[in-house]
């Protein structure tokens, strides 16, 4: 789903200056017209607990072509999920559902109890670090690309943020052409990560974050992550099976649906569908 993300995320995601102001101003609006309601978000927004995610009987279809089948999983407070499964088995259709970019067709997904439907994406995005397959870039310096997550960021926190994902190449006053253009698609991931430390979501969605970078940044990364999102609710899509021996949690997606839901020895144990995929892979990797 690379295109999804390449036209949806953009405009509905990552405002950029322009867009910016003109959310101020609907936020300024929706201030004057609906004091409670904003109150509300706000000391949503301003707890630092870690929220639970929960899915319910949730399926979604591409015009008529079903690609999630009443798929239901719980993702608690705090812990820890990969998602896993063949391509086109509908992980990212799902990671595109829980950041709010599509709707489900029938089902639900809510946060803290309360039904995404009624929160606004803006809200959720929030206090939620999304990293994307394709994160938006926009024309001007590293500085004000990574500021877009955090605008409070000092000089020293920007600069760590990009040690932490081992871009050492670039300073904060580099360019960054439009999409990110004059960068290769290992050093937008390391970006995208950096910018994503810069926040301190409740939530973190991460859809293969690590498929471009080399092994020993992805494991750098990584630990940088546990560290980062350690009190989050973390949810990722890998596509490799290495390393998720540390999560509360994998799901194995196939066809639409949850196939398997466990603990890495649970699954192992259990010599089901995870235990198969870890079966090809290794051949594939000693072959
Ligand atoms: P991958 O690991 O290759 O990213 P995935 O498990 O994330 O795969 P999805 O991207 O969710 O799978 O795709 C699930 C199915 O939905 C696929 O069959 C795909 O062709 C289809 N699909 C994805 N995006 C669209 C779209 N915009 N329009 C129509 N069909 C789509």
């Amino acid at each position: 789903g690379l295109n999804v993300f390449e036209y949806a995320v953009p405009m509905a995601a990552f405002p950029t200056h322009f867009e910016d102001s003109r959310r101020s101003s609907a936020q300024l609006f929706s201030v004057m017209g609906n004091q409670k309601e904003v109150k509300k978000r706000v000391s949503a927004v301003l707890q630092d607990e870690p929220m639970d995610v929960e899915v319910r009987n949730l399926s979604f279809a591409y015009g008529n072509r079903n690609v999630l089948d009443d798929v239901s999983v719980t993702f608690s407070a705090g812990s820890k999920t990969a998602i896993v499964g063949p391509s086109g088995s509908g992980k990212s259709t799902l990671f595109q559902l829980l950041v709010k970019l599509y709707e489900p067709t029938s089902g639900t997904i809510s946060i803290n109890q309360e039904f995404l439907t009624n929160v606004e994406q803006e809200d959720l995005w929030s206090y939620t670090n999304v990293v994307m397959q394709e994160n938006h870039f926009f024309y001007g310096t590293v500085r004000d690309n990574l500021l877009l997550a955090n605008d409070n960021a000092s000089d020293i926190e920007l600069k760590a943020a990009l040690q932490a994902v081992e871009l050492h190449a670039y300073e904060l006053d580099d360019r960054i052409l439009e999409k990110g253009e004059n960068l290769s698609g290992g050093e937008r991931q390391k970006l995208a990560m950096a910018r994503a430390f810069l926040k301190k979501g409740r939530i973190w969605l991460l859809d293969e974050p690590f498929s471009s970078m080399d092994l020993l940044t992805e494991q750098k990364v990584i630990a940088e992550l546990t560290q980062k999102a350690k009190d989050a609710t973390l949810i990722f899509i890998s596509h490799r099976l290495a390393g998720l021996e540390r999560m509360d949690q994998i799901i194995v997606m196939d066809e639409g649906r949850v196939v398997e839901v466990g603990s890495f020895s649970e699954l192992m144990s259990k010599k089901g569908y995870f235990y198969h995929l870890k079966q090809v892979e290794k051949s594939i990797l000693f072959s």
